[in-house]
């Protein structure tokens, strides 16, 4: 069922290292699709709902979360799978799972809990996403964590230092290596990126932090401004402003599939290994369309991501998990029980680990709440998240 119409250079479950705790297999799913469902099902899927993409989530209700984009990039990831012959239910599930282990309020808040952690070995939030799927969900009566498949596994961490890397076994090996992963790792990456790079265009216009002056001047959008702009003149701006964006995926995702079909063809891979062992990404984009997503990104990373309105929030919530991270340090008994428990059993690593772990979970929301009611002095709240 899961390898009709696969190349044989798919992730093929029956050559799969497969799972850390071997189980029956599923009556009616791909193992892939079984991973896809359990990630659905995980408290950490739900909680990215009210977790900050790029504006933090009290901000207004029409802006991506960290659930709305990673279905977004879900969406792009499977279209390209579908179209190079790759595992769906693979690249769906890596996309579903990318940012499961990230702090709440974006890159902000990652920067503050890797700062907290310095001393104690970092965060780095794709490590992270692999934390909550290996470890910190606890959901299954016979093991920790999802106890999902090495491929998906190897494509939820994207990145990683080469002395963590030392730390996580076989799924760590390829950093160390310097070979890649499979093509439903590498097209969930670059799916990662077309969809933040589309989506904060939108919002970064809804919220008035970018014009669409200034857009007009970047490659990839200007084109398809004037392209719609001369084919629709009076369209009104809301309408303009998606009818471009849809256009600009359409080329990326278009441009992405092509190259990545001639990288295939010049490569020749015949297993999901020869992919690994390639010695360079097969997928990717032209050099042209790629230079235009780098130029566009680039523009979004120094007028929205640093945007002086944007800038003054990172203050404000880099102070709030900086100050929940020193005070559960110092006090213990304000975590919920079962942290508590664990952070007393711990040396201070130990236990700044624990610390990181209840952090890194909280949604933007109860970050905020929880601040208030430890700054407020309450005693220890009951029940936890
Ligand atoms: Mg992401």
């Amino acid at each position: 069922m899961s390898n009709t119409g696969l190349a044989s250079y798919a992730a093929d479950e029956a050559t799969s290292v497969g799972r850390r705790f071997p189980e029956p297999k599923p009556a009616y799913r791909s193992e892939y699709q079984r991973d896809r469902d359990r990630i659905i099902h995980s408290t950490a899927f739900r909680r990215l709902m009210y977790k900050t993409q790029v504006f933090v989530n009290h901000e207004g209700d029409l802006y991506r979360t960290r659930l709305t984009h990673s279905i977004e990039v879900a969406q792009i990831g499977r279209t390209a799978a579908v179209a190079l012959g790759l595992n769906e239910a693979l690249t769906e599930a890596i996309c579903l799972a990318h940012d499961l282990g990230h702090t709440p309020f974006g890159h902000a808040g990652q920067d503050a809990l890797n700062h907290c952690m310095r001393n104690f070995g970092g965060f780095e939030h794709n490590l992270q996403s692999l934390r909550v799927v290996d470890t910190l969900e606890e959901k299954y009566a016979d093991f920790a964590g999802l106890n999902l498949m090495f491929e998906t596994r190897e494509g939820i961490l994207k990145h990683c230092s080469v002395k963590n890397a030392r730390q996580l076994g076989d799924v760590g090996k390829r950093f160390l290596e310097r070979s890649l992963p499979g093509l439903e790792a590498q097209i969930a990456d670059l799916a990662d990126a077309i969809a933040y790079n589309n989506h904060d265009v939108d919002d970064g216009l809804r919220a008035g932090l970018i014009s669409l002056r200034q857009l007009r001047r970047q490659a990839l959008f200007g084109k398809h401004y004037d392209t719609v702009r001369k084919r629709y003149p009076a369209l009104e701006d809301r309408r303009l402003i998606y009818e471009i964006i849809r256009r600009m995926i359409g080329t990326v995702v278009t441009d992405l599939i092509e190259q990545t079909k001639r990288n295939i063809e010049t490569v020749a891979p015949k297993t999901i290994d020869d992919v690994r062992n390639a010695g360079r990404a097969l997928a990717g984009m032209s050099e042209e369309i790629h230079a235009e997503h780098l130029a566009l990104k680039k523009f979004l990373n120094r007028h929205l991501y640093k945007h002086e309105k944007k800038l003054e929030m990172t203050a404000q919530v880099q102070a709030i998990l900086k100050a929940l991270f020193s005070s559960y340090m110092e006090r213990p008994a304000l975590l919920p029980e079962e942290f508590q428990e664990a952070a007393e059993a711990a040396n201070e690593a130990g236990r700044a680990r624990v610390v990181a772990d209840y952090i890194a979970g909280m949604t933007d929301r109860y970050a905020i709440a929880e601040h208030e009611r430890i700054t407020a002095g309450c005693s220890p709240r009951p029940g936890n998240l």
